[in-house]
């Protein structure tokens, strides 16, 4: 059963129910029901204390945790988010979506998540380096190479990885691919940071061509949020495709094109940005270096309804930040295509939207979950435990490539799995909701068969 208590788990927990159970799924495969309380259960969740020194030599304390959901394809693989918000619903709720997305890459690789309340804004680097020795002092027990290998997330990028993979090694004694995200000259994979928006920029392309072939990004105003990690290189591929960004956003507030017909955001705005976030800067600080009248600045806004007409949206910074009305809004503005950068982008009411809307009027729109659009970056990481563990060193070009067809594989997956489980009437664009979750689940449901953990 799962509890109340657990708002964000039980979301992504009914999302998988309901799709397998709106699918022939259980008709055709009725033993793989009594898997569904089984796979819901963490093989196991570590949660512990750290304390660390602030600035001032005051000692703080923080929670952290590790959830270990399931290692039937490999070790847990997932990654740690730093951000005050982080409790055990919604640690749960990333390392179930996990699971699923990353045996959606073809990887050998389980699903886990993990992380801490600790808020790295207004933190020097030494309280960061500091926080991050303590976290992995206790981390550094659960964890290793053929075990469980985390990987970074919100408030989790280069820096933080270093720390960490630095204090893991004085702890053990060992250097091994213990985390992936790593720098170019310490074991880290080319293309790793550019991989989540990238994946998922090809992941729509590939929706692109399949509704209409031939069609491509070029010309396509495209909406994104957030402004980190996922939103920069998302963008930046985006505008590399000929496509126009129209907007990016903070938790504080968005930045949306004052005109959506004009220049849309430029790779230099994206560097600057880019650069500021780095000083974990609100992006408010960059209204003044940006053309005057090139951009609104909404504080305290999402960008969804303020975007006008546009073709493809990317919700690319945390949970549940597409809302019904939101979704609402686009569809009106003739949204095409939507992609979450994001895990759990879309409120449940929004995929109702999206999902009304594809069966209503065929072709029209097109809805893509997380789990499927963004496994560029776990699948990426999925290629550093390999470099690693064969000591070699991909090109860009290599890995790039290997990317794009884990992406184009991971579409036809879930496009396929859609088509073979639909229960739909209609013949117009196969649900990749529902083709995302019964692919993943099929794949981990099977293992846990062959390994006697369900029966
Ligand atoms: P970053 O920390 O680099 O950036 C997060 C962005 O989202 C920032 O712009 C941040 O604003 C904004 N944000 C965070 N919390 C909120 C909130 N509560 N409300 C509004 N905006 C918010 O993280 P990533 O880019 O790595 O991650 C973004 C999303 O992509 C997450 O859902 C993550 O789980 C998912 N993801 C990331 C992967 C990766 O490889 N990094 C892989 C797959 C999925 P601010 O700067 O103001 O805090």
């Amino acid at each position: 059963m799962v509890l109340p208590s657990e708002p964000e788990f039980e979301q992504a927990y009914n999302e998988l129910y309901l799709t397998l159970e709106q699918s022939t799924l259980f008709e055709k495969k009725p033993n793989l029901k009594k898997l569904l309380p089984i796979i819901s259960i963490p093989e196991r969740i570590i949660q512990f204390r750290v304390t660390w020194e602030d600035d001032q030599g005051i000692i703080q304390v923080n929670r952290g945790f590790r959830v270990q959901f399931n290692s039937t394809l490999g070790p847990y693989k997932g990654g740690l988010r730093f951000h005050p918000t982080v409790n055990l619903s919604i640690l749960k709720f990333l390392g179930y979506e996990q699971i699923f997305k990353n045996a959606l890459t073809g990887l050998s690789i389980g699903g886990g998540k993990g992380g801490s309340d600790f808020d790295p804004k207004g933190k020097s680097d030494n309280e960061i380096r500091r926080f991050c020795d303590s976290f992995m002092r206790e981390l550094s027990r659960h964890i290793g190479g053929f075990t469980d290998v985390p990987a970074g997330d919100i408030g989790v990028g280069g820096r933080e990885i270093g720390y960490l993979f630095g204090a893991y090694k004085r702890y053990k004694n060992t250097w091994e691919g213990v985390l992936t995200g790593k720098g170019n000259s310490w074991g880290g994979s080319l293309i790793r940071p550019e991989a989540t928006g990238y994946g998922l920029v090809y992941y729509v392309e590939k929706m692109i061509e399949y509704a209409k072939p031939g069609d491509s990004f070029k010309d396509k105003k495209v909406a994104i949020s957030g402004s980190g990690n996922v939103a920069q290189y998302a963008a930046l591929k985006v505008i590399e495709l000929g496509g126009k960004v129209v907007s990016l956003s903070d938790s504080k507030g968005a930045f949306v094109l004052a005109d959506n017909e004009s220049e849309g955001f430029t790779p230099d705005e994206i560097a600057q940005i880019a650069q500021i976030k780095l000083q974990h800067k609100e992006l408010a600080s960059l209204e003044s270096k940006f053309k005057a009248g090139k951009f609104k600045y909404l504080a305290g806004e999402r960008p969804w309804v303020h975007v006008g007409k546009i073709d493809v949206a990317l919700p690319s910074a945390t949970q549940n930040e597409v809302s019904g009305e939101e979704a609402a809004v686009l569809v009106a503005n003739g949204v095409k295509f939507i992609a979450e950068g994001s895990n759990m982008g879309s409120t449940m009411e929004a995929i109702e939207v999206f999902e009304a809307e594809r069966q209503k009027a065929p072709g029209s729109i097109w809805y893509a979950p997380g789990k499927a659009a963004n496994a560029g970056g776990v699948a990426v990481s999925g290629l550093e435990m390999a470099q690693n563990s064969a000591r070699v060193s991909w090109t860009r070009e290599e890995v790039d490539a290997k990317l794009k067809d884990i992406m184009v594989a991971c579409f036809e997956t879930c496009v396929n799995t859609a088509i073979e489980y639909s229960s739909e009437k209609t013949d117009g664009l196969p649900s990749l909701v529902k083709g995302a979750n019964i692919a993943g689940f099929i794949k981990v449901a099977q293992g846990m068969e062959d390994l006697g953990d369900f029966y």
